[in-house]
């Protein structure tokens, strides 16, 4: 049986987040710790806290690689809030505005009324 004790092929000896590996088998049979780049977190919704969907999980250094609509959404607050979060924010400002729309039509009732009498 081949021996499965491997060891680190970086001068880093402890088993941090930076310091991941995965077993390969080289083409010559031999077993070896492949070193693997740290992992990317998805981006978020600034509301819900949600992972935003069509945009990739990324390290930093990778975004700034990739082209923009690879990392945005073609919608208002695309890639920085979620869908449902921004049809909340819609759905009330477009209420606010309304109320405000009733408030003003009450008013000139009112000072209709009184300029009647
Ligand atoms: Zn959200």
């Amino acid at each position: 049986m081949a021996n499965s004790r491997l060891t680190y092929r970086r001068r880093m000896p402890y088993n941090t987040v930076s310091n991941k590996v995965r077993i390969i088998k080289t083409p010559g049979g031999s077993l070896r710790y492949l070193h693997l780049k740290k992992k990317g977190t998805a981006p978020k919704c600034g509301d819900c806290g949600s992972k935003l969907a069509g945009i990739p999980a990324l390290r930093p250094r990778e975004y700034s690689q990739i082209s923009r609509p690879k990392k945005t959404v073609q919608r208002a607050y695309g890639g920085s809030r979620c869908a449902n979060c921004v049809k909340d924010r819609v759905v009330r400002a477009f209420l606010i505005e309304e109320q405000k729309i009733v408030k003003k039509v009450m008013k000139e009732q009112e000072k209709k009324q009184k300029g009647g009498r």
